[in-house]
């Protein structure tokens, strides 16, 4: 291989990709029925990983060329979609009436009232529904949300995929 061969020539057709950002928050929630710990309102330092997939940009000259998508990009619309929305937040189930009415009862307090009972699962779920609406195929490339990673602790985590029933 000669020193030339670095130079070769680069890849014309778009290549399949999947690029993931790490952001995270800090949220409190309890999960009611629970027979343990978590009925209790506690708080998590939560992560978020949010894998989008698409095709490299080829387009000779953009500023996006090489990528599937700008990293900044990605982190700007997860802050403004879901980040800053549920950090420094209250997750709650809005079945858990109590915790419902206590919370509304305080002046100006942040909190997101859930569908569901806000594990891990669920919120990766909720997460992923959000994160979908936003992500859209901006620059041709079939730009599209794969999966949101949902961090509760640093060792403990959910996966919600597209065709794994949180699609539809
Ligand atoms: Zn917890």
């Amino acid at each position: 291989m000669s020193p030339g061969a670095i130079l070769a020539a680069p890849l014309m057709a778009p290549a399949p990709m999947q690029i993931t950002c790490r952001l995270e928050f800090d949220s409190g929630h309890r999960i009611p029925y629970h027979q343990s710990q978590c009925r209790h309102l506690h708080g998590h330092r939560y992560g978020i990983e949010i894998t989008l997939s698409g095709d490299t940009i080829a387009t000779e000259g953009s500023p996006r060329q090489g990528m599937v998508m700008d990293f900044s990009d990605v982190k700007t619309i997860a802050k403004r979609e879901l980040v800053d929305v549920w950090d420094h937040a209250f997750l709650v189930y809005r079945g858990d009436r109590t915790v419902v009415d206590f919370l509304s009862s305080l002046p100006d307090h942040k909190t997101v009232v859930l569908p569901t009972v806000p594990t891990a699962e669920n919120l990766a779920v909720e997460a992923f529904a959000i994160l979908d609406q936003a992500y859209q195929d901006f620059y041709g490339n079939h730009l599209r949300l794969e999966r949101v990673r949902l961090f509760e602790t640093p060792n403990s985590w959910a996966d919600a995929m597209r065709g794994g029933g949180t699609d539809g």
